[in-house]
């Protein structure tokens, strides 16, 4: 029996993406630096078109793609970002020209709207569907506060990674 398909909104390296343990990177504030977009959302209703259309502008996080090219070869790296679907092909070309090391990329199915689901929610759901795909997250790292004490609730360590773009008086704090 061949192995079932990945969910839509999931976006292999290469290959099948074998069960394990794995390290979880945010992308926007730890690997890419989306600051140059972040104006988008920092206004009375954010404009995601606008925080969208330039993602691959994104200029690198040097410290980010340093810790991911450090991890241990045996654990796969998963991104698992906020990002929608419809940027994912325009991400995944970010990540190879980048020289960022790997394994699956995780992006917002593509019927969520924004703005419906918070980030953590929707990150909560994708941990546990990792899981259950017998992929066993050791470490995960993000800028935003909140979703690094989600993960506690899956007893997951997690590290803050400190990007600033949550520090404004912005009342949007959903982030990507
Ligand atoms: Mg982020």
């Amino acid at each position: 029996m061949s192995a079932p398909a990945l969910p839509g909104h999931w976006h292999a390296a290469a290959g099948p993406v074998e069960p394990g343990e794995a390290v979880i990177f945010d992308l926007d504030g730890v690997l890419a630096d989306a600051l140059h977009r972040q104006h988008f959302l920092h206004q009375e209703e954010p404009d995601w078109p606008g925080f969208y259309r330039d993602v691959d502008a994104d200029g690198v996080i040097e410290a980010g793609r340093a810790l991911a090219a450090a991890m241990r070869d045996d654990v796969r790296i998963v991104i698992l970002t906020g990002r929608i679907d419809e940027v994912a092909a325009a991400t995944r070309e970010w990540l190879v020209e980048n020289g960022m090391r790997w394994d699956l990329l995780v992006c917002r199915p593509p019927h969520e709207d924004d703005s419906s689901r918070h980030a953590i929610d929707y990150k909560r759901e994708e941990v546990a569907r990792l899981r259950e795909w017998g992929i066993d997250p050791v470490l995960a790292i993000d800028d935003n506060r909140k979703i690094v004490e989600m993960y506690a609730e899956f007893d997951i360590p997690s590290v803050y990674f400190p990007s600033g773009y949550y520090d404004s008086s912005s009342r949007y704090d959903g982030g990507v």
